[in-house]
């Protein structure tokens, strides 16, 4: 059977040996076992049910969300000369009873689906009337409910196990912890499932992320110094922050386009188009860009923003150098970004348990990025993988981050905040630290509080970043109404009782203040 696979992997793929673990997967499946692949992107999943379908008799079913890049798999399966077609909202009828007649007939080796069109009573009817060798479930994260990328038409996608009985069924994804990984094969209804878990590592990418004080000119300095004539994605949380940062790319002289949901279908399509075509365009997107973006050398992917979660932060930085060629996932953050995603997770009107999966995503996603160790440790660490050496090819491996004792900065923090009533944000909370006599100070009397002028010896830049890793490490709450009001969290009490000391990062050196400094 494996000498059969390696046969049509050299004829029909042109490819010589198997990447790991594609050979235990297609194994796998040809012996008729439900699979689970995790495979960073870029790291050949297509093949894993591509190369069944030719080997298995009937057509292979694949389920993707991405009805626009079923036409290029499509049109790339037939260059090899393998029969394949889509099925979506797209075709007309001609053409779709075309598709269904060369279904039935045997004509077919692999065929496209939409899920939602899949699981449509019509479409079942359809299959049952054919051969199906395999389903192949692509994008398989999107079942899951706390994920990031969740589509409730996958919930559908279980009943296929009992309609089709004997059918094996293999689903894919790039991204999934060792807890989506139990929900995906769960809730897909996954018989005896193996799961091939290629590793995470992607080790020419190098991790980077900086103290945002003025994102663009930070980009504009990075892009310049780095990456004059490359393609690279630089991720927005906005479509406002889209808009005016490719503009503004432009006008510097770069291909810069814009790309976001807001967007007519035909500028995103143009747009997408010329960054795959193109040598050197900057795309500046929301996330809605990149999902199964095949271009693999994109040299950077930038982010002015803080993604929501790990997940999604390795998700959009693996775009980067899929020809594994050096490449950079750069970003800058800072105490704007924190309060911003607090205050939106805190206010939205999700249900509270759907709430407290976020929030620990976010608590890992801002633990990530304070954290003074290596980068890449953290990250794979997040998906399973505990036994990784410092990298040596991340911000940390290659300068080491100077940490300060900050127990008494934290302190001095947390008494200003409570002293002033819990009612301010950061700016008023620092003036009153800094001993400034401001109207608003003065008004609320709190150059009479006993904290007023206690912080002297930090700078107000100082006094932001000892305020970000606060909020970063949960010993401040930012209320969710939009003033960025800080409160004390629980957590907080060990060090306000000076019974826990706290190592903050060193962004930017406190001046003269005697702290004590160590480097790690
Ligand atoms: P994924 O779906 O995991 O993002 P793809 O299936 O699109 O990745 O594959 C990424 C690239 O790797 C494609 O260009 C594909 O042709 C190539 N590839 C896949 N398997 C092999 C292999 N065994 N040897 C060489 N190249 C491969
Ligand atoms: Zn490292």
């Amino acid at each position: 059977m494996t000498n059969q696979a390696l046969h049509v992997l050299k004829e029909v793929f042109g490819y010589d040996q198997f990447r790991a673990p594609q050979g235990d997967v297609i194994h796998s499946v040809l012996g008729g076992q439900d699979v689970l692949v995790i495979m960073p992107t870029g790291g050949g999943k297509s093949l894993c049910y591509q190369l069944p379908s030719l080997l298995r008799s009937g057509t292979g079913i694949v389920v993707s969300p991405l009805i626009a890049l079923m036409q290029d798999q499509v049109a790339a399966l037939s260059q090899l000369g393998i029969r394949s077609a889509c099925l979506n909202s797209s075709l007309d009828s001609v053409i779709q009873t075309e598709v269904e007649q060369a279904l039935i007939n045997g004509q077919l080796d692999v065929l496209y689906i939409a899920p939602e069109r899949l699981m449509q009573p019509r479409t079942l009817a359809l299959l049952q009337q054919a051969e199906i060798s395999l389903f192949a479930i692509d994008e398989a994260h999107c079942v899951s409910q706390w994920g990031h990328d969740f589509r409730p038409e996958y919930l559908k996608l279980a009943a296929l196990g009992a309609s089709f009985p004997g059918v094996p069924r293999i689903a894919l994804t790039a991204t999934a912890d060792p807890r989506t990984q139990q929900e995906i094969v769960s809730r897909l209804g996954l018989v005896d499932a193996h799961i091939y878990v290629q590793g995470f590592d992607r080790p020419n990418i190098r991790y980077r992320i900086a103290q945002k004080n003025r994102a663009r000119e930070q980009l504009l300095q990075f892009i310049k110094t780095e990456h004059p004539r490359d393609a690279g994605v630089v991720y927005c949380l906005s479509r406002k922050r889209v808009e005016e940062t490719s503009a503004w790319l432009a006008d510097q002289g770069f291909n810069a386009l814009p790309y976001h949901a807001g967007l007519s279908n035909e500028l995103r399509q143009h747009n997408q188009h010329r960054f795959l075509t193109e040598e050197s365009v900057i795309m500046v997107a929301t996330v809605a860009f990149g999902m199964g973006i095949d271009k693999p050398n994109v040299r950077f992917v930038a982010h002015l923003d803080l993604p929501r979660s790990i997940e999604a932060y390795y998700q959009e930085t693996g775009r980067a150098g899929r020809d594994g060629l050096p490449a950079n996932a750069w970003m800058v953050y800072g105490l704007q970004d924190v309060i911003f995603l607090r205050q939106m997770l805190e206010g939205s009107q999700a249900p509270e348990q759907f709430k407290q999966v976020e929030r620990q995503k976010l608590e890992a996603m801002l633990g990530f990025c304070e954290i003074t160790t290596c980068r890449r440790q953290v990250l794979l660490s997040y998906f399973g993988e505990d036994d990784h050496e410092p990298c040596g090819n991340c911000d940390t491996c290659l300068e080491p981050v100077a940490q300060w004792d900050g127990t008494e900065a934290a302190r001095q923090a947390l008494s200003a905040v409570y002293r002033t009533g819990q009612r301010f944000g950061v700016n008023h909370v620092v003036d009153v630290l800094m001993g400034k006599r401001t109207d608003k100070v003065v008004s609320e009397g709190h150059d009479k509080v006993s904290t007023w002028g206690i912080g002297q010896s930090l700078n107000k830049a100082q006094w932001r970043s000892v305020f970000r890793q606060l909020v970063g490490r949960g010993l401040l709450r930012v209320d969710p109404d939009g003033y960025g009001v800080l409160h004390l969290a629980d957590m907080c009490r060990p060090i306000l009782k000076g019974e826990a000391s706290l190592m903050l990062r060193e962004d930017i050196k406190p001046a003269k203040t005697g702290q004590s400094k160590s480097r790690v």
